[in-house]
């Protein structure tokens, strides 16, 4: 049997002909850029998250980038951010000429909360919370440092969506929720795409213009801008994952909790979730001092895994400049060493799993 750590042909397959309904819907109808199909995911998206408004966007990256910007943090500005997460985060935050505060991850793999104070300075204009492999972060402790301090919270939930935390969903907690849908998202469409979720219907309106070249009406623009417009054809499909949500985050729970209950190896530390938490399960990350062991034991079976994340930010190639050598985060430095996310996707047959399980049991290092 040969495993791949993802296999999106099979969420495709389950609802084949819903999917290439609305592709046809929309190729027919000529109407390919904000359109229809955008306002009402837009509508959709919001209602599901909870908050008044939502603007759909070009990407994820895009989602964090702009956000930062509207907010108006920029150069000699400081963002609080997890040092353990995927390099977008960062990027954002340089992308505007602001500063990446690096905080270690909790045991949860999300922010650590009793960590953020002591990195708060003079110039710290925001927190950026990101929701890592699924699981809510601690809001109730971020979100009171935040209003503390002042600072603005944004919530990175490109792998959380449907996440909660007490019965609230991320991305209304903080000022704006940002969500990628990159294909193997939880809510992942056939392409890019990205939206924000938001409250404050002025600053909904700013990404509206933004993502259009600051207009609102064509060839009259109000500000600078940018392209970054989520299209129809994505919109449309992004409906119909959005409709079954809640049965995809039933089915990855379902797998979880397989994995959870019979991974027996005492080699191998499973997931926590943290009490009041909710995890969607975007990644099933399990760790070991013998990781890359595993990983080749798991090779070997035929069964591929990915690491979520092999080079943490600060001591990537893109961030040499910032200064930071290893050992300047060591929890950080620990999980990239250590961490491996298993294989797990919407359709996964039992018959897989068992195999995973088995070959996973089986490492005696
Ligand atoms: C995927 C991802 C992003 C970036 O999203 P894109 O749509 O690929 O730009 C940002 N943050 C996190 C945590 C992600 O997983």
């Amino acid at each position: 049997m040969k495993i791949q750590p993802n296999r999106l042909d099979r969420a495709y397959k389950l609802r084949q002909t819903e999917y290439e309904d609305a592709a046809l819907r929309v190729l027919r109808s000529g109407q390919y850029i904000l359109g229809d199909e955008l306002k009402t995911f837009e509508n959709e998206l919001s209602a599901y998250i909870g908050t008044n408004h939502c603007a759909g966007l070009a990407s994820g990256l895009d989602a964090l980038t702009i956000s930062l910007k509207l907010l108006g943090i920029g150069h000699c500005d400081e963002v609080i951010v997890q040092a353990n997460t995927f390099i977008a985060c960062i990027m954002s935050i340089t992308k505007n000429n602001a500063t990446p505060v690096f905080v270690e991850p909790d045991e949860y793999y999300n922010l650590d909360p009793t960590k953020i104070e002591a990195a708060i300075t003079k110039r710290t204009k925001a927190i950026l919370v990101v929701h890592l492999f699924g699981q809510a972060s601690d809001m109730e402790s971020i979100e009171a440092t935040a209003k503390k301090h002042n600072l603005y919270i944004i919530e990175d939930c490109a792998q959380s969506a449907g996440a909660g935390q007490n019965k609230q969903v991320t991305g209304s907690f903080g000022d704006i929720g940002c969500f990628s849908f990159f294909p193997s998202k939880n809510l992942g469409g056939f392409g890019d795409g990205g939206a924000v979720t938001l409250n404050d219907p002025e600053l909904a309106q700013r990404f509206r213009t933004y993502r259009n070249y600051g207009s609102n009406k064509k060839y009259h623009h109000e500000t600078e801008g940018g392209n970054s417009r989520l299209d129809e054809l994505q919109a449309a499909l992004l409906r119909i994952r959005l409709r079954h949500l809640n049965e995809m985050t039933a089915e990855r729970k379902t797998l979880c909790n397989r994995y959870l209950n019979e991974i027996t190896n005492k080699q191998i530390i499973i997931p926590k979730i943290r009490k009041n938490s909710e995890t969607v399960w975007h990644q099933f990350v399990i760790r070991t001092p013998q990781r890359d062991d595993l990983q080749k034991h798991l090779a070997e079976n035929n069964i591929e895994t990915i690491i979520h994340y092999p080079i943490p930010p600060h001591l990537s190639k893109a961030y040499k400049h910032l200064g930071y050598k290893e050992g300047s985060f060591p929890i950080t430095e620990q999980y990239a060493n250590t961490t491996l996310s298993l294989p797990l996707y919407i359709g996964m047959t039992e018959e897989e799993q068992s195999y995973v399980i088995d070959m996973i049991n089986k490492f005696n290092k």
